[in-house]
């Protein structure tokens, strides 16, 4: 905190631990970072990430770091329709992500209008909220590009049809 948004340090890492009562450990330090460094990652290349680092880790290990450090509320899990799970560390701001259909890519999106108003829910049927999560589901632009170029002439054609 303080200094530019990002790139915090493993002194960071070690103190957002200790501050969610969790022991410093190499495998915990490791997955933070490598949330910290790759926002949107799923468990693989988080682990293959974590395995550069710590050398041989097994699937399980890093499944558990990444259950605690949820829990802990230093990571955020999300899980797109059709998608494994993702995690990233831009947590307790209640963005909301778009997911490219054609790729999957996935970006941040910051709530709409003004101050979390996506979780003013109209009608919450007696529910206490305590988080809104959206997904905008559409075209990234690389595919939109990809896609402007590929249809343009098919689209001639059924029109003449
Ligand atoms: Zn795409
Ligand atoms: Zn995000």
């Amino acid at each position: 905190m303080g200094k530019t948004r990002g790139v915090p340090t493993t002194v960071d890492f070690e103190r957002m631990l200790r501050g969610a009562a969790l022991r410093v450990t190499r495998p915990r330090l490791a997955v933070l970072t490598a949330v910290h460094a790759h926002p949107h990652a799923d468990t693989d290349s988080l682990i293959s990430t974590v395995r550069t680092e710590l050398g041989e880790v097994s699937h399980q290990a890093v499944y558990d770091v990444l259950r605690a450090l949820t829990e802990a509320g230093l990571v955020r899990r999300f899980q797109p329709m059709g998608s494994v799970a993702r995690y990233e560390a831009r947590i307790g701001d209640n963005h909301h992500h778009v997911v490219c259909r054609t790729c999957g890519a996935i970006a941040d999106v910051d709530c709409a209008v003004g101050y979390t108003p996506c979780l003013t829910a109209a009608d919450a049927a007696g529910y206490e909220i305590g988080e809104a999560e959206v997904i905008y589901w559409g075209r990234c632009p690389e595919c939109a590009t990809a896609n402007a170029t590929n249809e343009t002439p098919r689209q001639e054609t059924d029109r003449r049809v």
